[in-house]
């Protein structure tokens, strides 16, 4: 997430102007007649601080499965036990809710850059990670990398690297909004620095200074689509047709922010629309996300390809979705194969 330090401006992980005319906004509400049949992954989505509504709009949408980064909360915390908390939420009642609503969620666990600035939370933090890296649905180490660039954040990345390296878990770095191209590369090289594939690594919230460069070395190159910043979605067409679909994936990171849950179905219509090839449009909505982070031996398609069973009366902890009087939805007639 974001972790601008400027008193105005909220977007989480772009600093951008409002001057961007996008097609978004006609794509708006009729971008289901372009993606019909067509299924998404998300591999960068906060949920933890989305409705209900958002969920149902991300199934509606064909959005079948997503990853839950590990992020700041837009505000520091301040002892171990919300973190232990927080990440136990991501692999246990987050992981919940989305299943109620048909789509599979995982998540990479780490410890954010804005935070790694306090130096003694940090440590027990650091502690705790293993644990957390190794239960089910735990994709990846994330998100981790800079903000500021200083010391404490590069000693917190090199530490996770060398976590990811042992549990041999792929690694989400989230790329600095100032001095991105500097800080994208530096990423990069440390990672370099201790031994670990650049297939196994994505970097995360791309723009046209750094695609090239992530791209010729390895990496995955993941663009984050936020309303209304640098990085709208007709830039991200023009970035496909420009450097075609390998290793090239699309998320919403959507978060507490203002942000669109749904960028990824109307980045897809856009790109429908603007005659990129269907399977290019499969790869970075898809497929690349599915392969990059499956690495993790955590990701099985078949659990979600065909849809989850939806059950509404289900708990979690003796706690439902539901509140006071609502009908459960049932679908005790979905295909499901094992
Ligand atoms: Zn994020």
């Amino acid at each position: 997430m974001c972790q601008d330090h400027k008193p105005v401006g909220n977007p989480s992980h772009f600093e951008g102007t409002e001057q961007e005319k996008s097609t978004a906004h006609a794509v708006d509400g009729t971008f289901a007649q372009y993606t019909q049949g067509m299924k998404f992954f998300d591999p960068h989505v906060h949920m933890t601080s989305r409705t209900t509504d958002d969920y149902q709009a991300l199934a509606d949408a064909g959005v079948v499965a997503l990853i839950e980064p590990a992020f700041w909360l837009g505000q520091p915390r301040t002892g171990l036990a919300s973190f232990k908390d927080y990440f136990a939420s991501l692999v246990g009642w987050e992981r919940f809710r989305s299943s109620q609503f048909g789509i599979k969620h995982y998540c990479t666990i780490g410890l954010n850059s804005r935070e790694a600035n306090h130096e003694a939370l940090a440590e027990q933090v650091m502690e705790i990670l293993p644990l957390f890296l190794q239960k089910e649905g735990v994709v990846g180490v994330g998100e981790i990398g800079f903000d500021d660039q200083t010391a404490a954040e590069e000693k917190y990345y090199r530490a996770q690297l060398e976590l990811a390296k042992e549990m041999n878990l792929p690694v989400q770095v989230h790329t600095p909004h100032r001095d991105k191209k500097k800080g994208t590369e530096r990423s990069m090289a440390i990672a370099l620095e201790h031994g670990i594939a650049p297939n196994m690594v994505i970097i995360d919230h791309n723009n046209e200074e750094t695609v090239k460069s992530v791209l010729d070395q390895g990496f995955y190159a993941a663009f984050t689509i936020y309303p209304f910043t640098k990085m709208g979605n007709e830039r991200m067409v023009e970035i496909v047709k420009h450097y075609g679909p390998e290793r090239i994936m699309v998320n919403s990171a959507a978060d507490l922010g203002i942000s669109d849950p749904l960028a990824i179905p109307k980045t897809a219509a856009l790109m429908k629309i603007k005659e990129v090839p269907d399977e290019h449009i499969r790869l970075v909505t898809y497929q690349n996300a599915l392969d990059a982070f499956a690495q993790s031996g955590q990701i099985q398609e078949a659990d979600f390809i065909h849809g989850l069973e939806i059950d509404q009366t289900q708990k979690f902890n003796g706690n439902t979705i539901l509140r006071g009087g609502q009908a459960p939805r049932i679908d005790k007639d979905s295909l499901i194969i094992r």
